[in-house]
């Protein structure tokens, strides 16, 4: 049975109006061949960087010897049950601690789902200037959600660590990478899946297929599982 309501979990990708790290490439979509101009089909050529967007970090993001994307367990990423911890009370540049996880750990252990997703509400900042200011994971947190067996950590942030100048930006990264685990970011629509009320919330997290890269773009989805 195909499920009632899927909640779409991915930010449009629209050219001039997706916020990319600094140096990272600018999405763009235009037209190679056109209709309008008597051509054959319409035909896009994209620029894209592999973090555009909703998107995925494999371990190879940051650990040289790290799973690259097209090799990731995608048992992990497809209809997967997952477990959104509500810390929409965590304010711009705040940590969002172990303490504030308690009743999403809980949640994890009893559906042993192996996806975190952490909904801070920051998804409404999406091309805003305050986008980076969002909330961010407290390192010793990061690692004892992954002591649950948790392998994908998804957040509605740039990213889950503290964006800052002149910090390291990526202790969280090192902590998820570093255990072979996944980190999905720029989720969106996190809120509407708390305030859903489902009880065995299941997500489709998954990339592309590009051979030895990184990160990849992804369609993330979700809706109440019945299994
Ligand atoms: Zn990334």
């Amino acid at each position: 049975m195909p499920p009632a309501t899927v909640i779409d979990l991915t930010h449009p990708l629209i050219p001039g109006k997706v916020p990319a790290w600094p140096g990272h490439p600018c999405y763009n979509a235009s037209l190679n061949s056109s209709l309008a101009n008597g051509e054959f089909a319409n035909v896009h050529a994209l620029t894209i960087g592999t973090h555009t967007g909703t998107h995925l970090d494999a371990p190879y993001h940051f650990f040289m010897d790290g799973t690259t994307v097209d090799r990731l367990d995608l048992t992990l990423l497809t209809a997967a049950p997952a477990v959104v911890a509500d810390v929409r009370h965590r304010g711009a540049h705040e940590r969002i601690a172990w303490e504030d996880l308690s009743a999403a750990a809980e949640e994890v252990r009893r559906r042993k789902a192996r996806v975190l997703l952490l909904c801070t509400g920051w998804s409404r900042q999406w091309t805003q200037p305050d986008y980076s200011d969002h909330p961010w994971l407290d390192a010793d947190a990061a690692r004892r959600i992954m002591e649950l067996d948790v392998r994908v950590i998804g957040v509605d942030t740039m990213s889950p660590d503290e964006v800052a100048p002149g910090k390291d930006c990526a202790h969280v990264h090192r902590v998820v990478l570093g255990s072979g685990g996944i980190i999905v970011e720029n989720l969106k629509g996190l809120d509407e899946l708390v305030d859903s009320g489902w009880k065995n919330v299941t997500v489709s997290l998954l990339p592309l297929r590009l051979d030895g890269c990184d990160g990849s773009p992804l369609r993330a989805v979700a809706w109440d599982g019945t299994l």
